[in-house]
């Protein structure tokens, strides 16, 4: 509370009397540079930007132009939640995605550059498989749908069931698979990984599962940087002890649903590769997973053909 005290005293210091697009930006600079963000310059401009529907180029074209008052208080109350470490996505409502935009609020997480790698791993392993038919990917843990929305978007034949525990999450997702019209391709369902698939008929139909489920092991939560810690979804982030809670439970039935030559492809975190290629082998009725690193030579997803 008393950083959150400190935070509004500083903001009302120094608040500029004339509202010109370099006073309020001075202004926001120095703010969050004070709350320790980590590009306070770019976040304030960012900002702005959002509030005022242009480009943050127009904003270095224009510094004298003086907004109107409304716009100022926005400005302040933003600058504030990004002193109080709300991320800047959630501020402005936006993440790109495979270079598509999402919106997002604190009811999802915030999509990540990682988990295009995931997309990109089962577009590239579904060209080797024959299109004549529909393709049924199941989608576990839909957060802002980044995964069932882009998949919809560049597999033509793709028919899609997203799943999400959280109602709220859903809601998210429907929001992006209007903006990107793609709801005739994805079948929304709520509930505990496959249970609400029952009824579908698609056991032993199914052709990909994919999932970035929840991977981080409770024990580590506290070392997550504050952002994510304080406002990104627990039940998104959060799978057990180890972390790997997740990855048991979605595997356990995963070869009942996917068809002979069907796959599995999931995003792991840092130091979770093995083991949950392990698991997958483990299992007696997968291929031998395969590994793929992030841009930071981590293994970071794990993919597995059904036998
Ligand atoms: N599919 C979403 C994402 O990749 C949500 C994942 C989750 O909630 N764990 O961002």
């Amino acid at each position: 509370m008393s950083q959150n005290r400190n935070v509004s005293e500083r903001l009302e210091n120094a608040f500029p009397n004339i509202y010109t697009i370099s006073n309020l930006i001075f202004w926001a600079k120095s703010i969050l540079q004070k709350s320790n963000i980590d590009s306070p310059r770019l976040d304030a401009e960012i900002i702005l930007s959002h509030i005022l529907h242009c480009k943050r180029i127009d904003l270095y074209v224009h510094p004298d132009r003086v907004v109107e008052d409304t716009v100022a208080l926005t400005y302040k109350n933003a600058i504030q939640k990004r002193a109080w470490r709300v991320p800047l996505q959630y501020i402005t409502n936006h993440e790109e995605f495979m270079s598509m935009d999402f919106y997002v609020d604190e009811r999802v997480l915030i999509p990540r550059q990682e988990t295009e790698l995931l997309v990109e791993a089962v577009i590239k392993k579904l060209q080797s498989t024959p299109r004549n038919h529909e393709i049924i990917i199941v989608d576990i843990g839909v957060g802002s749908g980044n995964i069932a929305i882009t998949l919809a978007k560049k597999i033509e034949n793709a028919r899609i069931f997203a799943i999400d525990i959280s109602p709220d999450a859903l809601e998210v997702a429907n929001i992006n698979a209007r903006r990107h019209q793609v709801l005739d391709k994805i079948i929304f369902l709520c509930g505990d990984i496959y249970k609400p698939l029952e009824g579908y008929k698609l056991e032993s139909k199914v052709d990909v599962i994919v999932s970035n489920p929840p991977y981080i092991a409770t024990d580590e939560f506290h070392i997550l940087q504050e952002e994510v810690r304080r406002f990104e979804p627990y039940n998104a982030l959060v799978s057990g002890r180890n972390g790997l809670q997740m990855f048991c439970r979605i595997l356990k039935d995963a070869h009942a649903w996917l068809k002979p030559g069907g796959f599995i492809a999931m995003e792991v975190g840092e130091k979770q590769a093995q083991k949950v290629a392990q698991l997958i082998e483990d299992r007696g009725c997968f291929q031998k997973p395969e590994l793929i690193k992030d841009y930071q030579h981590i293994y970071r997803i794990v993919i597995s053909k059904r036998l």
